[in-house]
């Protein structure tokens, strides 16, 4: 494949894999590009489970996961292997999407070997390193040494800018998760219409190991007295600090369902049959508004402001008041579920891959 450039397309977790495949088959339908697909595996089991799904093929596996590995001790390992991989495929490109420590540990590999690099999902920020920890320490970091800066959002991308980067660089394309998930709903089977209402439940976040995640388990069990009609489907983050306390707390109740995180597509499914949706995850909070979904946002803050200030979605914390009392008038006032209903999702219409892509090729 003479005269081709060599893309690199980094993915380290669930949802790295989500946000980089309309990047790849962009890439692969290309006349101009050769995708090569590495993984870090920074997370084994999910990141097979999207690999699978997606039909993506990996062409260099790192298969850095180990059990209790530091965040130093991921990056140490990661530098030389990429490394290696930059010598043989000597790219045009590194590409990484979100901020994840593979992200900077890609960012910092291709800055070293003088290769450019292009970060999909820039310009997130909460501007508090704490949180989320580390993502917000990663972004940021990447931020100073990046290309192509592939902003969701305008607001993303005044965050680049109010930062001193150089406006050229910045390019507002929208979030590839909304790509996937048009895909995947076109694709999928109508849904029938829920017989119950459903609260979908999902909660990862280290920023919520521990109180938080306690606060928010009491909640969901005074939801659930409160309200006898409605039950709870909850995906377990395999996290031993998430799944050993869902279990304890949650298991066994006859309205809540725990299980096993769900393949993509279920996954969807169980959004589109959602009545409400709790999470303290980065990709829900940007799905959910594309399907109509109201979204309760498990975190004091959040690096997706553009949801919040649509009325798509509140922050409501790990506070078991504000949460058992936002569900409540979502459950018991139509016109306040409606408000929460938008028209236009605010991080894109599903044709970002095609223009990072494009973006690549042309600057
Ligand atoms: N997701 C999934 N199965 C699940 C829970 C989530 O496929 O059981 C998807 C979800 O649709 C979203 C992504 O995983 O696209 C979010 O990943 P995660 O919450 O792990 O990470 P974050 O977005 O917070 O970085």
């Amino acid at each position: 494949m003479k005269g081709l450039k060599t893309i690199i397309c980094m993915i380290g977790t669930r949802p790295e894999v989500i946000k980089m495949v309309p990047v790849i088959r962009a890439l692969k339908a290309s006349t101009w590009a050769k995708c090569v697909v590495v993984a870090t595996a920074q997370h084994r089991k999910l990141l097979d489970q999207m690999l699978q799904r997606f039909n993506v093929t990996v062409d260099y596996d790192l298969d850095l996961m180990q059990a209790n590995q530091g965040l130093n001790q991921l990056i140490a390992r990661m530098l030389p292997e990429l490394d290696e991989i930059i010598k043989k495929e000597q790219p045009y490109a590194l590409i990484a999407q979100g901020d994840t420590a593979t992200v900077f540990g890609s960012a910092l590999a291709a800055f070293n070997a003088q290769v450019l690099f292009g970060h999909i999902e820039a310009g997130l920020r909460t501007y508090n390193l704490q949180h989320p920890f580390p993502e917000e320490g990663y972004r940021q970091m990447v931020s100073r040494i990046t290309r192509w800066h592939f902003a969701p959002t305008i607001q993303a991308a005044e965050n680049l800018k109010n930062e001193g980067i150089d406006p050229n660089k910045i390019y507002v394309t929208g979030n590839t998760c909304i790509d996937t998930l048009l895909q995947t709903v076109c694709e999928q089977p109508a849904q029938e219409k829920a017989q119950k209402r459903t609260i979908l439940l999902t909660a990862h976040r280290r920023e919520n190991f521990g109180q938080p995640l306690i606060n928010i388990f009491t909640a969901i069990l005074e939801i659930l007295k409160k309200h006898p009609d409605v039950d709870v489907l909850y995906p377990v983050h395999p996290n031993p600090n998430v799944q050993k306390l869902a279990y304890k707390m949650l298991g066994g109740h006859e309205r809540i369902s725990l299980c096993e995180p769900l393949d993509y597509f279920e996954f969807v499914a169980a959004m589109q049959n959602a009545y409400i949706i709790l999470t303290d995850s980065g990709g829900v909070q940007e799905e959910a508004p594309s399907l109509k979904k109201p979204v309760l946002v498990l975190r004091a803050t959040t690096e997706r402001p553009e949801a919040v200030q649509a009325g798509a979605s509140h922050l409501v914390g790990a506070d078991i008041e504000r949460i058992t009392q936002e569900v409540g008038c979502l459950l018991e006032d139509e016109a306040y579920y409606g408000s929460m209903q938008i028209e236009k999702s605010p991080f894109g219409d599903g044709h970002a891959g095609m223009k990072i892509v494009s973006i690549i090729e042309n600057n």
